[in-house]
């Protein structure tokens, strides 16, 4: 496994193999910068094929969170971690203690919360353990517990601010939205969405969230290698990453793609070509920065959870800035985040 040689690597700080024998955890740590403030970001839990694949994609998302972090104005640089379900995984408490020690050990240079497969009671477990965990049930009036929500309406403020850029419309009500994944991200999204009267389509490899949403939301269910190419005007992916790739692109009906899922371009490449493609891409660690935004306000205790709104609510001209930016330059919307981003860490560091 090459690991420096991995574009993704770009000059990580540091990056922690954790190996705890009795509990049988597998996990890495990535800590890609911390020039604007301790690393932030969620532990995924994920059946990976390889140890390579984790790797690279602890690295991506680390990345990513430097970059969300970054845009989003937050004192924190970027990091992530990924808990690997080997064959023989075993769900326990002791596990993910484990991972809190290892955590812990890094002395406050991660901070970790949900991510994939993960939730609050977990991040509880996590929280015995070390005190660099967020995500826990709030206190009081104060920011806290599953940041899912609150990546959601910033989802939803990125796509109302998206139509009216795209599509000059005032609201999503009549607009058909294509949600891929129905997991905790989707779900409040399709919520949102269906309050402000859009006709909903869903797909999740886990039949039962994808009935779910179609039950509660009224959407319509499609298989899950349709959902990309449905004839709506906005693809909100809110699965897993990399699904924006050369062939993909291609088939796309929508005319914004404005989702959770984090690195939703294969390359850097692709944000070129869905830019050539004609479709609005929104750059998505500026478009789900919510959950970040909430896990920050806990960590740092410093707004209510009425603030966070606020805060996240600021996702819509954000991203109307980047798209202006964009159509100015005639440069993808992705490429425009990049270098804001990359500029922010910069002058910290
Ligand atoms: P989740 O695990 O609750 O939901 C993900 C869902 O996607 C699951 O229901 C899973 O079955 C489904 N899925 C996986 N592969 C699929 C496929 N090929 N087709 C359709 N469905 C598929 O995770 P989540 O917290 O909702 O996060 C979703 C995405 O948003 C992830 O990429 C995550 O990194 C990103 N994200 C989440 C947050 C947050 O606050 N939870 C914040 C920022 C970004």
């Amino acid at each position: 496994m090459s690991v420096f040689a991995d574009d993704a690597f770009d000059d990580h700080e540091r990056v922690v193999f954790c190996s705890d024998k009795n509990t049988g955890l597998k996990a890495i740590i990535a800590i890609h910068s911390t020039a604007l403030g301790p690393a932030a970001g969620g532990c995924r839990l994920w059946n990976y094929a390889s140890d390579t694949e984790a790797m690279h994609d602890v690295l991506r998302l680390s990345q990513g969170m430097s970059y969300k972090n970054a845009m989003a104005g937050l004192e924190f640089g970027g990091g992530k971690g990924v808990i690997i379900k080997t064959p023989d995984f075993q769900d326990s408490d002791a596990l993910y203690e484990a991972f809190g020690d290892f955590v812990e050990q890094l002395n406050g240079s991660y901070i970790t919360a949900e991510d994939v497969g993960m939730s609050v009671s977990i991040m509880e477990t996590i929280s015995r353990r070390t005190k660099h965990v967020s995500g826990l049930p709030p206190k009081g009036d104060q920011a806290g517990g599953d940041p899912s929500p609150k990546t959601a309406f910033g989802i939803f403020k990125g796509i109302e601010a998206a139509v009216k850029f795209k599509l000059q419309a005032d609201s999503v009500e009549g607009l058909t939205v294509a949600v891929q994944g129905a997991g905790h991200v989707g779900y409040y999204l399709s919520k949102y969405l269906k309050d402000a009267g859009a006709k909903l389509v869903v797909a999740d490899i886990d039949q039962d969230r994808a009935t779910r949403v179609c039950d509660e939301f009224g959407a319509t269910a499609v298989d899950i290698n349709e959902i990309l190419f449905q004839k709506a005007e906005v693809v909100a992916p809110c699965a897993l990453g990399a699904i924006l790739t050369k062939d993909s692109i291609a088939d796309l009906q929508a005319v914004i793609v404005a989702g959770g899922a984090n690195n939703q371009l294969e390359t850097k490449t692709d944000g070129q070509r869905i830019t050539d493609a004609g479709i609005l891409y929104a750059p998505d660690y500026v478009i789900n920065a919510g959950g970040i935004i909430n896990v920050s306000s806990e960590y740092y205790g410093n707004s209510t959870d009425a603030e966070v709104m606020e805060q996240v609510a600021a996702i819509g001209p954000r991203l109307t800035m980047i798209f202006e930016e964009a159509a100015e330059s005639g440069k993808p919307t992705s490429e425009i985040a990049d270098t804001h981003a990359r500029q922010l860490i910069a002058a910290a560091g």
